[in-house]
């Protein structure tokens, strides 16, 4: 539902805007993808100077091996693994499509889910006439003051117009959930899209509003009234994006937490009519909430009054009609792919109907279907052996934190607390989330999607008040990908990343310890990056830091920075190093606690190799092994629009530039490969804070 506030930091951008992408095994069908293997020499170019670009040394043949799927707009191992996982979901939905389970049970659920999404005879037929309710809404609506009643109903199905409720944990009172309302309504991917100048996003704000008329057209409006709604609905967008916070003040907590009572805020957007609005929300009552985006709320209020009935109603239309357009007539789902997926990010073609179907399934009924994944896919075997890598990084990070020299005792009693009180979740939740009352049929597609919005929304609500379930998680079981929060002081790894490339049982220690414990350690540091270090051990926002201390770290943070927006993400366009640095502090810390951790391990004693693969790994060392395990959890293969994107909103740097970023501040590198001081990757000057 967030946009981008800062509830927990994950791992990679992976395949879509938010954190999530899925993953799995092999199953029947899943031909294309392969498992790439933890040490995988057939994608590395050994013509290349490791010491002059390591990324070339790892990856170079990468793309050559891996040309992009016209379906995609990226392929690197998280992509891989998605598409492999995908077909694993696949298997698992069909199964349940086909057992005709009794109706009521998750099997019935998840297969009706998945079968009405696939069924597109039946929504061509069916052509909008299940949307015909909202829009008939929408079209009475006649006076602004009814407006709170509609926004509600919209926002209940999360048609993202004008704002957005939710719960979240309190920042500075880490027990307590409690309401949240923040900035909503941009069709395009945040406030700058909006206001650039340069040739290339004026382009793309005309294909915009083209894209808005198509979608007005297909609701039937006359082309050139269509044309004219277009451009208003730009404005009025434009005016909201204008108030809008930008993606690199939304990473400091500060600035996204002022609690306010819900009566003082209600007079900062008196035509919402705030505790009406709350009401029809379905929420429980409340008195008081985070305003996350404060300036945003007048400049909403004066944007509704300055604009005409007819440019509002265009709007609310035309984004109800994108948000579901997947369970439209086809002409619907292609006008969105043509606009999100071909303008925006570069790819030519839609991925197939069943992918995304099982995506949607896997986003309506994450942990039904989640539970099934797991059963079949994740062992205890790997859940302990992630789980001993887990405590081993964890120890290492004690290690560092004795060690550094810049930090007074004072401060590392404080942060060993914090580390200390870490939470470690792996594979999937103890509990499960209960469905029994979202009701999914076996013909209705659409109506099926905004049942399980609601329940969403429902089940966001109805925290409010409550204490906080410390045993949730934020991604689903099999996603790729792994986050820390800090609110909750908790790091997470769902089933579906501890598998091939990241986890790779025929692997050496020291290639695991590249690959999935740098993301172990990654999620750990988050705790401790620019803005995680702002939490305590509790996950209260409060400073824990003596004055020089955090000076100091600020320093450190700073040369990271100042490393980072040195580098080229695409073109002319540079990485922006203060909306990168959570993420970039995360690598450079993880890859150190991976190299403490297996610094230990391999003093235990090395293991014999016994599979084919180690036996291979055995003509480079482990300190090599380690490195080129890391660098290739990032080999990847872009296209140009979508690394554009990328770089424009995205907390996490280019896939490449996280490989570069991390080996240039760590003298190890340079030991283990013998690079002289001052060659590309082994600069006189670097930077480190863990
Ligand atoms: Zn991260």
């Amino acid at each position: 539902m967030r946009q981008s506030m800062l509830a927990s930091a994950c791992l990679s951008i992976a395949l879509s805007l938010t954190c999530a992408a899925q993953s799995g095994a092999p199953a029947a069908g899943a031909q294309r993808f392969t498992p790439i293997p933890g040490y995988d020499a057939s994608a590395m170019d050994t013509s290349a100077d490791p010491c002059v670009d390591f990324y070339q040394y790892a990856c170079g043949n990468f793309a050559k091996l891996h040309p992009i799927p016209a379906d995609l707009p990226e392929f690197d191992q998280f992509a891989n693994l998605f598409e492999f996982n995908t077909a694993a979901l696949h298997g698992l939905v069909e199964k349940a499509a086909a057992a005709h389970a009794a109706p009521g049970t998750n099997e019935q659920k998840i297969g009706d889910y998945y079968s009405s999404c696939m069924d597109t005879d039946a929504i061509d037929k069916r052509g909008i006439a299940p949307l015909q309710p909202d829009l008939a809404l929408i079209a009475a609506l006649q006076s602004k003051h009814d407006l709170p009643a509609l926004v509600a109903h919209l926002n209940r199905e999360s048609v993202e117009v004008f704002l957005d409720y939710s719960s979240q944990q309190d920042f500075k009172d880490a027990s307590r959930e409690i309401a949240s309302i923040d900035q909503s309504g941009l069709g395009l991917p945040e406030k700058d899209y909006y206001l650039r100048t340069d040739a290339k996003s004026e382009e793309l704000r005309k294909q915009y509003v083209a894209h808005l008329a198509n979608v007005l057209k297909l609701l039937g409006d006359a082309p050139d009234a269509a044309t004219a709604e277009a451009q208003k609905i730009m404005d009025l967008e434009t005016a909201l994006a204008k108030a809008s916070q930008g993606v690199v003040e939304r990473r400091d907590p500060e600035k996204i937490y002022h609690m306010m009572t819900l009566t003082s805020f209600a007079a900062t957007v008196p035509i919402l009519d705030a505790a009406k609005y709350v009401q029809l929300m379905g929420s429980p009552s409340i008195t008081d909430l985070n305003v996350v985006a404060p300036d945003f709320f007048p400049a909403l209020n004066k944007a509704i009054e300055d604009t005409d009935l007819d440019t509002i109603r265009a709007y609310l239309r035309v984004h109800l009609a994108d948000s579901f357009s997947m369970r439209l007539p086809r002409a619907f789902d292609e006008e969105h792919f043509d606009f999100y997926g071909r303008k925006l990010t570069g790819t030519p073609e839609q991925e197939a109907r069943w992918k995304r179907c099982v995506q949607a399934t896997d986003s309506g009924l994450g942990e039904a279907l989640g539970q099934l994944y797991v059963e079949k896919y994740f062992t205890p075997d790997m859940k302990a052996a992630t789980l001993r890598e887990v405590h081993d990084i964890e120890a290492a990070m004690g290690k560092d934190i004795d060690e550094i020299d810049w930090m007074s005792p004072e401060t590392k009693v404080k942060a060993k607390e914090k580390l200390q009180a870490v939470a470690d979740k792996i594979g999937y939740p103890d509990k499960w989330r209960d469905y029994s009352k979202l009701e999914i049929r076996p013909d209705d597609a659409l109506g099926n999607s905004m049942r399980a919005r609601a329940f969403q929304v429902d089940y966001q609500l109805n925290k409010i008040g409550k204490p906080v379930n410390r045993q949730e998680w934020d991604m689903t079981p099999p996603t790729v990908n792994a986050y820390y929060d800090p609110s909750m002081n908790d790091i997470n790894f769902p089933a579906g990343i501890l598998l091939p490339a990241f986890y790779d049982k025929d692997a050496t220690d020291a290639t695991n310890f590249g690959h999935i414990g740098a993301v172990v350690g990654h999620e750990l540091t988050h705790g401790f990056d620019d803005q995680g270090a702002k939490f305590d051990a509790k996950g209260n926002l409060h400073d824990w830091w003596t004055p020089e201390d955090e000076k100091k770290f600020e320093q450190r943070t700073g040369c990271i920075a100042d490393e980072y927006s040195q580098f080229t993400a695409v073109d002319d366009l540079k990485v922006n190093g203060k909306l990168t640095l959570g993420e970039n502090t995360a690598d450079n810390g993880g890859m150190r606690l991976a190299w403490i951790a297996l610094m230990s391990r391999l003093a235990e004693g090395k293991p014999q190799a016994t599979t084919a693969e180690q036996k291979s790994e055995a003509s480079i060392t482990p300190e090599q092994q380690f490195f080129l395990g890391f660098a290739q959890n990032w080999c990847s293969n872009e296209r140009p629009e979508f690394l554009r994107m990328i770089a424009q909103t995205d907390p996490h740097s280019p896939d490449r530039l996280r490989v570069r970023g991390v080996v240039v501040n760590m003298p190890e590198f340079a030991h283990a490969f013998g690079c002289k001081a001052g060659q590309p990757m082994a600069p006189v000057k670097s930077c480190r804070v863990w």
